[in-house]
C-alpha cells in the first residue's frame, strides 16, 4: 500500500493538480519550490495557503491546515483516507489509460505505412530496438477516432484529453509519435510534424517530468537536450544519460528532479541556431542551475548545429564526446 501510494502522489505532483483544479499560485520571492495563492479549502481574502513543490506538501496559514495531495483531497472533497485514495485513482487513471490505447495504436501505425520510417530515417533515428523501446508511433491523421471508439471511448472523452479538435479533427496528424512517461504511465504525447504544418505538439495537459527520468536519474552527469530526436540521436549513440525537458524552459518539478542529486554535472546541449535563441535560452537555463547549486556545462556545437542535425551529418559518439569533454563552465 504504502509503495503504491507514493506512486500515485508522484504521479502528478500537488503543484500541477491544483493547477489543473484552477488554482492560481505564484512564486514565494527569493524560492524556488514555494508556492503561494488563496486558499481552496476556506474562505480566503489574502494569500495564506503555501504549496511547496520540493516537498509535495502544503499548509494553510489561514486555516491551519497541511498535508499531502490525499489529504488536500480528503479536505477539499469531504471523503475519507481510503475514499480519497479511490477517488484520486480514478481521476487519474483512466487518461493514462487511454493515451496509453493511444500511443499503442499509433506504434502499429508506424509499421502500416512507410512515411513514420522514412521520417525517422532521415532524422537518423535507425535503431528498431531503440524506436520499440521508446515507443514512438505514427499518427497519420483521420483514423484515431473510430479506434478509440470500438474501444469504448466516448466522444466527450477524447475532446476532454485534447485527442480530437473541436472542430472534431485528430490533433495529431502527419505527426511521428514520442510518448511521454512518468511512473510507467504515459501522461503527454509529442508529436513531430512530418509535413508542413508547425513541428513541435503537445496535448494540452501537463508534459510531466524530465524525459524517460526513471532510467537517466542513476547518473550524476546528465546531458539536457531540447527536443525528443536529439535524445533519440544520443541513446542511439551510447548517450543513455540524456534527458529532456521538450523545450528550453524547465518546470518547478523538473529542476527538483535535477537537483535530487546535489554532486549532479548537467551538460547542456542545445540549438546553436541562427538567431541566438538557443544560446540564450541556454545560457539563461545555465544561470538558473547554477543558482540552484548545480554543476553546470554548456555544450557547443557547430554553428547551426543541434545535437540531432550534428549526428545526421555524420558525426560519431567519438566526435560528441569530445564536445562534453570541452565543454565549458559557467
Ligand atoms: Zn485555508
Amino acid at each position: 500500500m504504502g509503495a503504491d501510494l507514493e506512486r500515485l502522489k508522484q504521479r502528478i505532483p500537488l503543484l500541477e493538480y491544483l493547477q489543473r483544479h484552477h488554482w492560481t499560485g505564484h512564486q514565494v520571492v527569493g524560492t524556488r519550490s514555494e508556492f503561494v495563492g488563496l486558499c481552496p479549502l476556506h474562505e480566503d481574502t489574502h494569500p495564506s495557503f503555501y504549496v511547496n513543490t520540493q516537498k509535495n506538501l502544503f499548509y494553510c496559514h489561514g486555516c491551519g491546515r497541511g498535508g499531502d495531495l490525499i489529504r488536500y483531497v480528503e479536505l477539499k472533497q469531504h471523503l475519507s483516507f481510503r475514499q480519497s485514495v479511490a477517488y484520486l485513482e480514478e481521476e487519474l487513471a483512466p487518461t493514462a489509460q487511454l493515451l496509453a490505447h493511444t500511443a499503442a495504436f499509433y506504434q502499429l501505425e508506424l509499421h502500416r505505412l512507410p512515411e513514420g520510417i522514412q521520417y525517422l530515417t532521415h532524422r537518423g533515428v535507425h535503431d528498431a530496438a531503440l524506436i520499440e523501446e521508446l515507443g514512438i508511433g505514427y499518427a497519420r491523421g483521420g483514423n484515431l477516432r473510430p479506434h478509440l471508439q470500438a474501444l469504448g471511448y466516448s466522444l466527450e472523452r477524447l475532446l476532454q484529453a485534447g485527442l480530437i479538435t473541436p472542430q472534431g479533427r485528430d490533433a495529431f496528424c502527419q505527426r511521428v509519435i514520442f510518448p511521454c512517461r512518468q511512473q510507467d504511465h504515459i501522461v503527454n504525447l509529442y508529436g513531430r510534424s512530418i509535413g508542413s504544418a508547425f513541428p513541435h505538439r503537445l496535448l494540452p495537459r501537463s508534459k510531466g517530468g524530465l524525459f524517460a527520468w526513471e532510467s537517466v536519474r542513476q547518473f550524476r552527469h546528465v546531458i539536457l537536450v531540447e527536443g525528443l530526436f536529439d535524445l533519440a540521436v544520443l541513446w542511439q549513440a551510447g548517450f543513455r544519460n540524456t534527458t529532456c525537458a521538450i523545450g528550453t524552459r524547465l518546470t518547478p518539478a523538473q529542476l527538483d528532479q535535477l537537483r535530487e542529486n546535489p554532486d549532479r554535472c548537467v551538460y547542456i546541449a542545445f540549438d546553436q541556431d541562427e538567431n541566438q535563441a538557443g544560446q540564450n535560452a541556454a545560457d539563461a537555463l545555465l544561470q538558473c542551475l547554477d543558482q540552484a547549486g548545480l554543476y553546470v556545462r554548456l555544450v557547443s556545437l557547430p554553428a547551426g548545429h543541434d545535437p540531432n542535425s550534428y549526428f545526421v551529418a555524420g558525426a560519431k559518439a567519438q566526435d560528441f564526446d569530445h564536445l562534453l569533454q570541452e565543454a565549458v563552465s559557467l
